[in-house]
């Protein structure tokens, strides 16, 4: 028997109409660098995605699900794309500008893109790859920069706001099917060519609604989150949908992404919440540890991407800000977990469960899966890779515009789970801690060193600014771990007094032999250690 229930579609267009009316009042506002920020209410991004929506059909000829690509920093332009693209069909496609190049031209012409809608700060980046992207048909221009690069160029160029100007606020929103393609990302291929993930408009629906419920961020009308993590970062991990639909204000920085530049906006603007990796926390904290900022507003800070290491979040405690874990990737929308502690707990005990990876979300089913293809039970002591399935997570890669969805073996099971490349053990009450990528793991002489353990013990340390660890070919054990540290300013400790710090927490034969002080640890193109670059650097032997 089918339900009485009405077979509404979960799209992007709903989450539009709901933000711009009930929570019209609500506010993005942008960091400009100017002595007064940028500030416009939901109905007015609403009614203006309407005039983008107009523009983009009228003018621009999108009346399909061609991919309409973002090339901006986090700001209110960039919520408006978020909105009207896929409301009217189209797919919204994300461009990561700290990508190399080549690999930005590949993935745009993958993506077949036809409208590329740049910041005027980003056209430096732009402007050379535009003879190496031949299916763009259109550049659009939005905020400051300098345009005279774009002279002569082949695609037709439009400033943003001429292109809005004097347009109906209207739009005769399509009923969409909600499995139809919303936006897409691409991972940033740290191995082989990136792969496109795309979403539909009911996986955003849903993630949405998860991304709201009091387990995972939980926040309301009464907040205001900092959105640092980039736009084009699995979408901002949902932030600019689930704001609209809760009518969650946004502080946008622009890009003023540095720590003191952020640390202004969070003691003037006061935002509840943040988002955003580790490394713009660590960041973060040497700028307010030499130039002190009230950062209590800020209450919850929502961290992720990379293992957050438990020392950070204790150096946040101590300056009133609870750092709470994340779990996720592209693949996964991204949440796939939070670390909220279960109720009934004091500080000391909700420790432990602060610092695991958190716990999956009713909608996001996990399995760990042994070397032989074994299911391994949830006892907080099998180790395996974590598999997850659910309404927002891909189960395929998209295979270009004409080809079929790829559905690579290592990365899909044959029974259509998510094989996430995370290693780690899940407690008998859900709690998931991740030991490594199975890319990072050291595995020496038969044994397992996680490079997560040694670098969070070593971040532990009090003259230790950043740690990351890495395997290297040994002849004898196969592979060691290769620290590479990085010490606050004025430090003096060397390798032996590290390794004895390290020796109080790791079992002796997992210590480094091999050692370096570098003057940072290279990051890649989201902000995470970039371990590619640290075995590459070591093999050429510019490390030691
Ligand atoms: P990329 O592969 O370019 O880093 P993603 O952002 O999709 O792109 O990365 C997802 C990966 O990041 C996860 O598979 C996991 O290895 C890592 N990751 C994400 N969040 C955490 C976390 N809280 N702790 C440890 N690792 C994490």
């Amino acid at each position: 028997m089918l339900s009485t229930m009405q077979d509404v579609p979960l799209t992007v267009t709903r989450i539009l109409n709901h933000g711009m009316t009930i929570h019209g009042k609500s506010q993005v506002t942008t960091w400009t660098g100017e002595p007064e920020p940028h500030r416009r209410t939901f109905a007015e991004i609403g009614r203006r995605a309407g005039q983008l929506a107009n523009a983009l059909r009228d003018e621009l000829g999108i009346d399909g699900d061609q991919r309409v690509a973002t090339l901006m920093w986090n700001n209110s332009e960039h919520v408006e794309a978020y909105l009207a693209i896929p409301a009217m069909g189209a797919v919204l496609h994300t461009l990561n500008l700290r990508l190399p190049a080549e690999q930005l031209a590949w993935i745009v012409n993958h993506a077949d893109d036809k409208v590329v809608i740049a910041n005027g700060s980003l056209l430096p980046l732009l402007v050379p790859l535009l003879p190496h992207l031949p299916s763009i048909e259109h550049v659009v221009v939005s905020g400051p920069g300098d345009r005279s690069g774009l002279s002569g160029v082949a695609p037709r160029v439009h400033e943003y706001e001429e292109l809005l100007a004097g347009r109906a606020t209207d739009y005769e929103w399509p009923e969409l099917d909600e499995r139809q393609a919303a936006a897409m990302c691409y991972t940033s291929g740290t191995t082989g060519d990136p792969k496109g993930v795309v979403y539909s408009h009911r996986s955003i629906y849903l993630h949405s609604m998860q991304v709201n419920m009091a387990e995972s961020m939980g926040l309301t009308d009464k907040d205001t989150t900092l959105v640092v993590v980039p736009q084009f970062h699995v979408n901002a991990w949902g932030l600019p949908h689930a704001t609209f639909m809760n009518g969650i204000n946004m502080l946008m920085p622009d890009r003023f992404l540095q720590p003191a530049p952020l640390a202004d906006m969070i003691e003037r603007e006061k935002p509840t919440h943040a988002a955003a990796v580790p490394t713009i926390w660590q960041g973060l904290l040497a700028e307010v540890t030499a130039n002190p900022r009230d950062l209590t507003s800020m209450a919850n800070v929502t961290i992720g991407g990379a293992a957050c290491p438990p020392s950070l979040m204790e150096a946040y405690d101590k300056l009133g800000v609870r750092l709470c874990h994340a779990w996720g990737m592209t693949e996964t929308s991204p949440l796939g977990t939070m670390a909220n502690p279960p109720a009934g707990l004091t500080d000391e005990e909700e420790w432990p469960y602060r610092i695991t990876q958190g716990r999956f979300p009713a909608g996001v089913e996990a399995r760990l899966v042994g070397p032989g293809g074994e299911h391994l039970p949830w006892d907080g002591e099998s180790a395996g890779e974590l598999e997850v399935r659910g309404p927002w997570i891909a189960g395929a890669y998209y295979g270009g515009s004409d080809g079929e969805h790829l559905r690579p073996e290592d990365k899909f099971s044959e029974d259509g789970w998510l094989k996430t490349g995370d290693v780690g053990v899940i407690s008998t009450d859900g709690f998931l801690t991740l030991t490594d990528r199975a890319k990072d793991v050291i595995k020496s002489g038969g044994e397992w060193i996680s490079s997560v353990e040694l670098e969070n013990a070593l971040m532990g340390h009090p003259d230790v600014a950043e740690a990351a660890v890495v395997a290297v070919p040994d002849e004898k054990w196969g592979e060691r771990p290769f620290a590479t540290v990085v010490l606050k300013e004025g430090a003096t400790a060397d390798y032996e007094a590290l390794k004895a710090f390290l020796a109080q927490s790791v079992a002796k034969w997992q210590l480094p032999e091999r050692w370096a002080v570098v003057p940072a640890v290279p990051k890649t193109s989201v902000g995470k250690f970039d371990k590619k670059k640290i075995r590459e650097a070591h093999r050429l032997g510019q490390l030691d």
